[in-house]
């Protein structure tokens, strides 16, 4: 968790402001492996952790690679589960649960997306157990100790240290596979991620560095990779670019962009990192006035004049759906998003009023160009 220094209007203090006023930076405590062909060392990084039976969690789409992982463990697998599923299905998790029970499971082994990693966490929460998780996707969530669950459609978030995974393999491999089209609107969710924390009450200079190099490396990497899905180079990129980001997340809280995306992911089941890319460079411009460093610092690691037309730009680029509209939002649930966005206690730089987030999330439905 981190402890920024506190700033006297009450809005976010920038980095600059952190370091003369003192800050306090406390580290998430786990071990990275990073690199080409690194899931060959699961069975070591086993062996590190004193794994005696694992139980592999993939989504069903992943259910081979899964298995795949399990031969490496050799006689540390004790059985795969591949019923992960987005948000985290409380249901899903007591079934998981039940098999920990009967099966001796000493160690949660998590290949896949914030799907797959969600189920470790929610099983860890339960259990007590160790996990070792393999990303595959931008998404973040292995270096975060949060927690998204669902029970009966509502979600609820939790926060704390013992959800963070003990051992992280990032094997750009992994990620070869991940189509162009999730790959960039996984690498925006990302994103999102370090520019909220350029913004957040716990701004400090070392989350500013990582927030900064990690929009730089996606800002790069994603084009290249929607150009040619197998570059190597612009995987490897991506992929430190996520973790970095995601250690944004974890250690800063996030603001309005986070919360529109909860608020119209939960109310009309929108995809999760699409809706992400779309409203990203609308809730950066809604933010602009309140936070000028941060939008400095945006703009830089884009290459671009401005923070908020940058992202918009780079949307474009990466040929993802621009409008909420295209990705199931119905028109009739805008006032009501809003309503529920101007309630929300996340932490902000500008106030949240209702009239001015209704017009950001209608010229988000519609596709329109971001105004501040
Ligand atoms: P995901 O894990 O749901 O994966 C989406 C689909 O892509 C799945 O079918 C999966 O099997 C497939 N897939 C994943 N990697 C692949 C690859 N390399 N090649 C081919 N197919 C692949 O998607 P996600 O966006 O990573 O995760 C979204 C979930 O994670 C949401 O529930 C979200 O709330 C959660 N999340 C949590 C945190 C956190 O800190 N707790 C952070 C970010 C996201």
């Amino acid at each position: 968790m981190v402890v920024a220094a506190t700033h006297a209007s009450g809005l976010a203090a920038a980095p600059e402001l952190a370091v003369a006023a003192g800050f306090t930076y406390e580290a998430l405590a786990h071990r990275v492996v990073f690199g080409d062909g690194t899931r060959e060392r699961v069975a070591d990084e086993a062996d590190r952790l004193g794994i005696r039976r694992a139980l592999v969690l993939t989504t069903p789409a992943q259910q081979a690679d899964g298995e795949q992982l399990g031969r490496m463990l050799a006689h540390r697998f004790a059985a795969i589960f591949p019923e992960a599923a987005m948000h985290t299905p409380v249901g899903v998790t007591e079934r998981a649960m039940r098999l920990i029970e009967t099966s001796d499971i000493d160690c949660l082994v998590a290949l896949g997306g914030g799907s797959a990693i969600g189920l470790a966490k929610a099983l860890s929460l339960r259990s007590g157990l160790p996990q070792l998780v393999l990303p595959t996707t931008y998404a973040g969530s292995e270096m975060t100790p949060i927690l998204g669950e669902t029970r009966d459609g509502i979600k609820s978030t939790q926060r704390s240290s013992n959800l963070v995974p003990d051992t992280v393999i990032y094997d750009v491999d992994l990620t070869l596979s991940l189509p162009s089209a999730m790959s960039a609107s996984s690498g925006l969710n990302a994103m999102a991620h370090a520019v909220e924390a350029l913004y957040a009450p716990e701004a400090n200079p070392i989350i500013a560095m990582m927030a900064e190099r990690g929009i730089a490396a996606l800002a790069s990497a994603l084009p290249r990779i929607v150009a040619a899905r197998t570059d190597r180079d612009a995987r490897r990129e991506a992929l430190l670019g996520a973790w970095l980001c995601g250690t944004c997340l974890g250690t800063t809280s996030m603001g309005l962009h986070h919360a529109l995306c909860h608020i119209l992911g939960g109310t009309f089941d929108l995809p999760h990192a699409e809706t992400h890319a779309i409203i990203l460079p609308h809730a950066v411009a809604y933010n602009a006035c309140a936070a000028p460093q941060a939008m400095q610092a945006i703009a830089r690691a884009l290459g671009a004049q401005d923070a908020s037309p940058g992202l918009f730009a780079l949307l474009h680029r990466l040929e993802l759906p621009t409008a909420l509209a295209d990705i199931g939002m119905p028109e009739g649930g805008i006032a009501h998003a809003a309503a529920l966005a101007a309630r929300s206690t996340y932490a902000n730089p500008r106030r949240l009023e209702r009239p001015a987030l209704e017009a950001l999330i209608a010229r988000a439905f519609r596709g329109d160009a971001p105004m501040q």
